[in-house]
């Protein structure tokens, strides 16, 4: 029996965990569950699987869910410290599916643990890149990609050197919105956004997916997981997103992940690794899909691409800003305050403007990151 907690139970990542957790109930005892606020989602999921604890970072949510567990037995909590504490109780294994920078602090009290930590938060790594490599080497914490197309180079590179890859390559479909022309695009609204062709997500990273900076912030994560150096790193749409990501050699081979569009396969990989479990995913038909199709992405219609691999070429507090300014440019075109294309504008207008020195310390990347969001504030003030 492995113990595990979920950082972010009640989203989307968080639930696919608990599927495939439930398949195996016998093999796992929970540790913590976590929410922003959600307090019954919570509160059900806490008793289902037994949870010791239960937490919403968001401390208004507090008695909410005390009065659902109530006489459980199950401990709850409520705040940013008391989430972090959680985050730092023993588990052999923490699944970091918060969104946001917001998962930043669990997600390092639980690499400062030094056990197992399979990340989906990929904010938090482009936010704390070197900061949070750090951590990870410090106390020996073994870090596991949940991101299909990273946990797809992760399986692709498995017991190769990195100094024998010639380059990697991630897929991207190409979101709701590829094949729409500028003026479509400046009248994307947000429930068209948030309607993925291919996978079934949050809110916020449908929106990254939709303006592709999901894929910029894939970049910077695999530039920080994969270190094989900047120029070596590409993106390629692939609207089927059924190849996950590849891995080419140097001596012109090149390993491919292939698998069904659903966030259980790469999940599954990390429970089980370095094993491998059952899934109820239906398995790939390759004769019924019929084909498989590439293109170059189109930075003109979607600039994020570039912004992001700008921000990781400067290195230093850009990736965390640019981080930043998304997460609140997306909040903002959620809540119908800027239209679609504003997003990456508003990005690069804060990168422009805000230079700030390089975080040397989680405290300080969580500084920069609040300071980058009242830049970012202040310019849709401004507008
Ligand atoms: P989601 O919005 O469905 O769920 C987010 C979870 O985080 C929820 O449990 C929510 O309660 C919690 N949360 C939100 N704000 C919080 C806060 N301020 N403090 C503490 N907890 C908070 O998101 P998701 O789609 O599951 O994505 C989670 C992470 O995984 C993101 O970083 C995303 O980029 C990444 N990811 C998701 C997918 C996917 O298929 N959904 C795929 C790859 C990577
Ligand atoms: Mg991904």
């Amino acid at each position: 029996m492995r113990s595990l907690t979920v950082l972010g139970a009640t989203g989307s990542v968080g639930a696919s965990t608990l599927d495939l957790v439930r398949r195996e109930r016998e093999q796992w005892r929970i540790v913590a569950l976590t929410a922003n606020c959600q307090a019954a989602e919570l509160a059900a999921l806490a008793r289902e699987f037994s949870a010791e604890i239960a937490v919403v970072a968001d401390e208004s949510c507090l008695p909410d869910l005390r009065a659902a567990l109530a006489g459980s037995g199950i401990e709850t909590a409520g705040g940013t410290a008391a989430l972090i504490a959680a985050a730092a109780r023993p588990a052999d294994l923490t699944l970091a599916a918060i969104v946001g920078c917001a998962g930043l602090a669990p997600t390092m009290a639980a690499i400062e643990r030094g056990a197992t930590v399979a990340l989906a938060n990929k904010e938090a790594l482009v936010s704390a890149g070197a900061v949070m490599l750090a951590a990870v080497a410090r106390h020996r914490t073994t870090l596991l990609p949940v991101d299909s197309e990273h946990n797809a180079i992760f399986q692709c590179l498995a017991g190769n050197d990195l100094a024998q890859v010639r380059s990697i390559t991630l897929t991207a479909s190409g979101g709701p919105f590829r094949d729409w022309s500028p003026a479509q695009l400046t009248k994307a609204t947000p429930a068209q956004a948030v309607k993925h062709p291919n996978w079934n997500m949050g809110a916020k990273i449908s929106v990254d997916s939709a303006t592709m900076f999901n894929k910029g912030l894939e970049l910077i994560e695999a530039h920080y997981l994969f270190p094989v150096g900047l120029e070596r790193l590409r993106i390629v749409v692939h609207p089927q997103s059924v190849v996950h990501s590849m891995v080419e050699y140097r001596d012109g081979s090149t390993l491919a992940q292939l698998g069904p569009s659903d966030m259980r396969v790469p999940i599954a990989s990390c429970l089980a690794w370095p094993g491998r479990m059952e899934t109820p995913c239906a398995p790939l038909d390759l004769a019924k899909l019929g084909e498989l199709t590439f293109r170059a992405a189109d930075e003109e219609r979607f600039p994020a691409t570039a912004l992001c691999r700008a921000a990781a070429e400067a290195g230093g507090a850009a990736p965390a800003v640019l981080n930043a300014a998304n997460e609140i440019a997306v909040a903002a075109f959620l809540s119908g305050q800027i239209a679609f294309t504003r997003i990456a504008v508003m990005v690069a207008q804060v990168m422009s403007r805000y230079s700030p020195s390089a975080p040397a310390s989680l405290d300080d990347v969580i500084a920069l990151d609040h300071a980058a969001r009242v830049q970012t504030r202040e310019l849709l003030e401004l507008a």
